[in-house]
Formats: structure tokens, sequence, C-alpha cells
């Protein structure tokens, strides 16, 4: 027991590390950023299919940006500070693509099976889909 607490605690500071608001942020950054991958394997486990869930591309999203501020902020490491800059693009318009296709989905009157695009037929029922914009690039933001 005293090797693990001399472990956590030692030279007044837990983990080791020189703890600052700033370095909250880092971690907290890097914990949200590493959870995503948790998020993703358990998606895919539990459908026994390779998914990403939106929620990977929030965790992306939140992860990059206090990473970067920490990385901007506390660290001024132009090495740190590009490895972040960019990233969020791809996550943001991953998010913007996933929004769309959600809304091109079109409520079954028969069943009430949320339909994704282009089906003009229920695949729950077989009932026939109200026509429209179905396409995700169709459908406005
Ligand atoms: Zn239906």
């Amino acid at each position: 027991m005293d090797t693990l607490l001399a472990l956590l605690w030692h030279d007044t500071r837990l983990l080791g590390i020189d703890w600052n608001t700033w370095k909250v942020i880092g971690w907290v950054g890097n914990v949200t950023f590493f959870s995503r991958f948790i998020v993703q394997w358990y998606a895919t486990e539990k459908r026994k299919q390779v998914v990403v869930p939106v929620s990977f591309w929030w965790l992306s999203l939140a992860g990059t940006f206090l990473l970067l501020s920490y990385a901007l902020f506390y660290r001024s490491d132009s090495v740190f500070i590009f490895a972040y800059a960019f990233s969020w693009i791809p996550y943001a318009r991953n998010l913007v693509i996933h929004r769309r296709h959600a809304r091109a989905h079109v409520g079954c009157s028969g069943c009430g099976t949320e339909c994704p695009p282009p089906a003009n037929y229920c695949f729950h029922c077989g009932a026939r889909l109200p026509a429209g914009p179905r396409t995700p690039a169709e459908t406005p933001d």
C-alpha cells in the first residue's frame, strides 16, 4: 500500500506532475481525445462491424480544442500547435455531414421507423415513404 501511495504521490506532487490550471486542461484534453478510441471500439464490438459513432467526432473536436489551447497558451510549442491547429477541420466537417444525413431521414407513417435516404419504401414495414428532398445534399442545414 505504501508503494502504491508513493507511486501516486511523491515529492508533494500527484503522479509526479506539477499541477496548475493549464496542466489540468491539457490532461483533460488528453483523456477526452483518448476516450474517443474507447467509444469507437465499444461501438464496433457492439455492432460487430466497424462503426464510427457521432460521439467519436465530438470527442475528437473537444480533445483537439483543449490540447490546442494547452499548446498555444501554456507550451507555446510550434510542433505541438501545428499538430492540433488544423485537425479540427475534418472533425467539424464530419459532424456537418452526419447532421445533414440524419435530417434527410424520413419517418414512416405506417410504423414510425426512421428510414435513411434515398429509400422510397420503409425497410421495416414496406410502406411507401413520402416524396421530398431525400438526399443529404438536398437537405438544408
Ligand atoms: Zn414502416
